[in-house]
């Protein structure tokens, strides 16, 4: 981490004047708790909002936003430091491709946090989705394994497009309690917490617009439907994380060497192969051999 540029969080300064006040509070607040660093990870499927969501909470465009797939394949952290607080943000690009994990890039990003702490995990996904898709599970997981289960109890779940109609006059509530609740059922299956874990982490779901056109309050500040204040609720769910009494995940060799799920099928193979030859092609041969020994030649075989 030493190598990184830190600056100056000026980016503050372009939020409203409310929210600038808000945000300032909370790093006191953070600051009071012995919180001066804050390392947080941005990760979810391409597209979704991940990149956008970095620059919406440092406030200028720190990292590029592309509407196509064509995203740089290495994961960017952005540093900036404000009255003594230093707020690390890593974009990471979507770890999808052709329907699978791309498990090069999940390694990428792997050898990126090496000896980084990863104090909050922002897991991004669009509210405007109507279904969990088998990706989301797939990358859930992946997250799992990279970083273990705890890392769940660091998360928020973040819903971007957030200025958005439900279909047929659904109420946006209603909408978003059960988007929430199919993804937080995702990231419990996807993550392993069964009904008997009595650990399963409660993790919050946060609304993010981050369009241009996000309506304001009178106040000027970018507000949801529903009139919160995205980002500082945004902030403010962050800190609550923070201090929940779990433990940051600090990434470690022994972390991000352990064998990885794609992998653990293929250690399997040559004890399949193994077990096969002891089991199925050693007992055939066998009967074979014996077959052939036993075997009478048959009259017509006979030679005259
Ligand atoms: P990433 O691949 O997850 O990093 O996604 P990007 O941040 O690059 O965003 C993909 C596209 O969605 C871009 O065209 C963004 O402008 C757009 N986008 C991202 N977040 C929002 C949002 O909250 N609302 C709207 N309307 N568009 C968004
Ligand atoms: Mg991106």
């Amino acid at each position: 981490m030493a190598s990184q540029v830190v600056r100056e969080w000026i980016g503050i300064n372009n939020f409203a004047p409310a929210t600038q006040d808000k945000l300032l509070e909370l790093l006191g607040k953070l600051k009071q708790e012995n919180v001066a660093t804050l390392t947080v990870l941005v990760m979810g499927k391409g597209g979704v909002g991940k990149s956008s969501t970095v620059n919406s909470i440092i406030g200028e465009r720190a990292v590029s936003v592309s509407p196509f797939q064509s995203e740089v394949p290495r994961p960017v952290m952005v540093s900036r430091s404000r009255a003594g607080f230093t707020l690390n943000v890593i974009d990471t690009p979507g770890i999808i491709e052709g329907g699978y994990i791309n498990d090069q890039a999940l390694e990428i990003i792997k050898r990126f946090l090496l000896n980084k702490t990863i104090d909050i995990l922002l897991y991004v996904d669009r509210l405007d989705a109507y279904r969990v898709d088998n990706l989301e599970k797939q990358v859930i997981r992946a997250i799992t394994e990279s970083f273990g289960k705890a890392i769940w109890s660091r998360a928020l779940v973040v819903l971007t497009h957030a200025q958005f109609s439900p279909p047929d006059g659904l109420p946006y509530d209603e909408f978003f309690s059960k988007r929430s609740e199919a993804l937080l059922k995702t990231v419990r299956a996807g993550a392993s917490f069964s009904k008997r874990d009595t650990q399963v982490p409660k993790i919050p779901v946060v609304l993010v617009e981050n369009s241009g056109r996000c309506n304001k309050n009178d106040k000027d500040e970018k507000v949801l439907p529903n009139g919160t204040a995205w980002i500082p609720h945004l902030v403010e769910t962050i800190t609550e994380v923070v201090s929940n009494g779990s433990k940051s995940i600090f990434v470690d060799k022994k972390l991000i060497e352990g064998p990885n799920p794609n992998q653990r099928g293929k250690l399997l193979i040559p004890l399949i192969l193994a077990l096969q030859y002891l089991f199925v092609v050693k007992p055939i041969k066998q009967a074979i051999i014996s077959d052939i020994s036993n075997e009478k030649r048959l009259s017509w075989e006979v030679d005259a």
